[in-house]
């Protein structure tokens, strides 16, 4: 699995694999759901799923947006036990070197997005500024859970002074703005690109949702989500928001590169991926 890269108006959006091919039991993941209801989505989204309904397909990426201002990494995906890191190589397929990223976006507080952001203890990105919405920092500093993930991949930015906790709703670059998502965490923030900019709009996500299917069954809520309300109250308002606006839409779990768009159809709304 290698990088994948779409235009988005000025900019170039790439999503950079993580974690190819991995497998969750959706059982696990959607607790309120019966074996009867997730049998039924795996009769209607096979795509989905593995060769058991034990098996739902998920992934990682991180996505790399290029463009007139600079060079964005949203989300950085996990600590990782190989060098190169598969961040890193992604970025190299697209011939950066951790000194091109000029900016860095943590969408919300776990390390499967902060994780990549520091090794061993110092930034992987030494000349970017690294931004987080100010709601998630506050509730990231007080998360006992997440003490060490803060200590490990916060702290080290701090003390090289290169964070930056802004508004949820902060530039980071002209076009480039953070989208307040609550409800996967309390602060999550997801990123919009040209969002005046009709057909030419774009949302990476801050695990709004996880699988596609959740696209049309948006109160399926994660065994993770902070508050599995909130989260599916965002969750439709942001699958309207995309539907509406034709938004391109980029999802850090979701497979085929984590793009597409959300249409309706007699149903509802569905994904349509981008192969
Ligand atoms: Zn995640």
């Amino acid at each position: 699995m290698s990088t994948h890269t779409l235009p988005i108006g000025d900019f170039l959006l790439t999503s950079i694999p993580i974690w190819p091919g991995r497998m969750m039991n959706p059982s696990q993941l959607f607790q309120n759901q019966t074996l009867d209801e997730i049998d039924d989505a795996r009769a209607k989204f096979p795509y989905y799923f593995g060769e058991t309904n034990q098996e739902l397909k998920f992934t990682l990426n991180a996505f790399l947006l290029r463009g007139p201002h600079g060079n964005v990494l949203i989300d950085t995906g996990v600590p990782s036990e190989t060098q190169p890191s598969p961040l890193l190589v992604g970025l190299e397929e697209v011939g950066l070197s951790p000194d091109d990223i000029h900016f860095v976006v943590f969408t919300h507080r776990d390390g499967d997005h902060v994780g990549g952001g520091t090794v061993d203890g110092r930034p992987a990105f030494p000349r970017a500024r690294y931004f987080i919405g100010h709601t998630e920092y506050e509730h990231f500093r007080a998360d006992q859970s997440r003490a060490e993930t803060f200590a490990n991949h916060i702290t080290p930015l701090e003390t090289a002074g290169l964070l930056e906790v802004v508004a949820n709703d902060a530039e980071i670059v002209p076009e480039v703005h953070l989208y307040l998502t609550p409800g996967h965490r309390s602060g999550a923030t997801s990123v919009t690109v040209n969002r005046r900019t009709t057909h030419h709009g774009a949302i990476i996500l801050a695990d709004t949702w996880h699988s596609a299917i959740q696209v049309t069954l948006p109160d399926w809520h994660m065994m993770f989500d902070e508050d599995g309300h909130a989260a599916s109250a965002t969750r439709r308002q942001v699958i309207e928001m995309a539907e509406r606006d034709d938004l391109l839409v980029a999802v850090p779990h979701t497979i085929d590169h984590g793009f597409g768009k959300v249409r309706r159809d007699e149903h509802g709304y569905k994904w349509d991926p981008f192969t």
